[in-house]
């Protein structure tokens, strides 16, 4: 995927803040953050969208999760709560087409985050 700007931050063409990687899973802070915490948690695995998912990522997706728990105790915003938000395509406002879940924490959310 030459042309995915999530891709080239996993492989370092594109400079960003890591916060958290292993071999499937690499998370990175919003560079338009909308709170004060705003990071982005992706597969490494390229895959376009929430409704390109097959069987065989449940495992990934389920290791995202915990993934997601993890940061916000690394962050900080794990017992005053967060947020996670999944934007998918056209209507759900999806700018970059690299399944990515945004939390977002660090102050009390308004109804409308991100989009
Ligand atoms: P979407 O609207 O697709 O759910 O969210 C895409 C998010 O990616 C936006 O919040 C936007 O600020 C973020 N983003 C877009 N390009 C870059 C980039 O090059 N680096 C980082 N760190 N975030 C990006
Ligand atoms: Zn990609």
């Amino acid at each position: 995927m030459e042309d995915c700007i999530f891709c080239k931050i996993i492989k370092r063409e594109v400079p960003s803040s890591i916060v958290y990687e292993d071999g499937e899973i690499i998370a990175f802070r919003d560079v338009n953050p909308m709170a004060p915490v705003h990071i982005l948690v992706i597969p490494k695995k390229h895959i376009s969208s929430l409704v390109d998912l097959e069987k065989d990522d449940e495992l990934l997706i389920g290791k995202i999760y915990t993934v997601i728990n993890k940061i916000a105790k690394q962050e900080g915003i794990d017992e005053k709560g967060f947020r996670v938000i999944v934007n998918c395509g056209e209507d759900g406002g999806q700018e970059v087409k690299h399944l990515h879940f945004h939390i977002l924490g660090g102050k009390k959310l308004g109804v409308k985050i991100c989009g």
